[in-house]
């Protein structure tokens, strides 16, 4: 079996939603492994501004494409990270068949490039594989608990068929695959309307606005600084490792304990409004990280406080920028 070693040697990566918040990320710290890096996007939920600061490097390029139609790279591949979709509920609401399209059809697509250039495969899969969770905490043996036509079924389905896909790509075509089940992660290049709790919160609190907490707070969730995510990622990468691997912070936190932590970070004074629960939105979330440990030597070293106030500086700076005025 052929691993992707850290020795680089001129090998060359593919990103899918490489222009997105995780995808952007790995783009860079691919670079900085020495990697060439063609990312391919087509700006549905990212852009171009996330790896403005690479365009121009040597060693990477971005193509502007729909990976549902094509994704067609020429040259040498050692390695395809499959990162495009939608993955915040507002987004994956608002687009559920291009979500499910590129679950799907993005996915084989990926995993024919994958087979084509005889290059190691990564599945970017979630923590919403396992629903509304009846196991706590999510060992990677547990099935879940998804409700298929619910709202969040677009997106859970979409990942849960691209893992079936990628088994069968697997066993049937021999590639090598990778599968890593993402749990929550938060850092830089968020979008500030995304409708994901982090950023929400850092927008509503350096804007003076209430932070809007649903249901009463309790609900808890596990969140993993990018940094860290990145790290397992590639370490995943680089293993013979089949997956699927669960990636993310086993320490919980209840939502309500997160908005007051953002409050505390950015030195807002703005309330807490309590609001209704989206539907399905899952009660727990906490990863078992065992398998990460024992095969990739993984666990998150980024401290809550530390991560919180890198997002929040990255936040401000951003705000800041695009509130000032263009130069004439
Ligand atoms: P994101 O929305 O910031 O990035 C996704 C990127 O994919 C965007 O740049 C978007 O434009 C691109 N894209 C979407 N459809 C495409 C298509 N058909 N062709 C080409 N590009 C397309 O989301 P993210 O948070 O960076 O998530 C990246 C991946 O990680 C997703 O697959 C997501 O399911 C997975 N994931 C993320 C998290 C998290 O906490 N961020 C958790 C679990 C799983």
């Amino acid at each position: 079996m052929k691993a992707v070693q850290n020795e680089t040697d001129g090998r060359r990566a593919v990103v899918t939603g490489g222009a997105g918040f995780l995808g952007s990320h790995l783009c860079e710290a691919l670079l900085t492994q020495g990697w060439d890096v063609v990312c391919l996007d087509n700006f549905l939920t990212g852009n171009p501004g996330n790896v403005a600061h690479l365009t121009g490097r040597p060693g990477f390029e971005l193509v502007h494409c729909d990976v549902t139609e094509n994704g067609h790279v020429r040259g040498r591949v050692d390695l395809v990270l499959h990162f495009a979709s939608p993955a915040s509920p507002v987004d994956y609401l608002e687009m559920p068949i291009e979500t499910l399209r590129v679950g799907s059809v993005g996915t084989e697509r990926a995993l024919a490039l994958a087979r084509d250039k005889d290059a190691r495969f990564v599945l970017a899969s979630t923590s919403e594989v396992y629903g509304d969770p009846q196991v706590h905490p999510q060992p990677e043996d547990y099935w879940g608990h998804v409700n298929p036509i619910g709202p969040r079924g677009v997106y859970d389905e979409a990942k849960r068929y691209a893992e079936a896909l990628v088994t069968a790509y697997r066993a049937t075509h021999g590639v090598e695959t990778g599968i890593v089940r993402i749990f929550n992660t938060y850092g830089p290049r968020m979008r500030p309307n995304d409708g994901r709790a982090i950023p929400t919160f850092i927008r509503q609190a350096l804007a003076g606005e209430p932070l809007t907490v649903a249901g009463d707070g309790s609900q808890t969730r596990s969140v993993c600084y990018v940094d860290d995510l990145v790290t397992g990622i590639l370490a995943l990468a680089a293993s013979e490792h089949p997956g699927p691997v669960n990636l993310g912070n086993p320490h919980e936190r209840s939502v309500l304990r997160i908005a007051e932590d953002v409050c505390a970070a950015t030195g807002s004074r703005s309330p807490i409004e309590f609001v209704g629960r989206p539907v399905d939105d899952p009660k727990v979330r906490r990863p078992d990280t065992t398998l990460a440990r024992e095969v990739l030597g993984w666990h998150p070293a980024v401290p809550w406080q530390d991560g919180l106030a890198r997002t929040v500086a990255w936040f401000e700076e951003t705000l800041r920028t695009a509130a000032s005025p263009a130069p004439a």
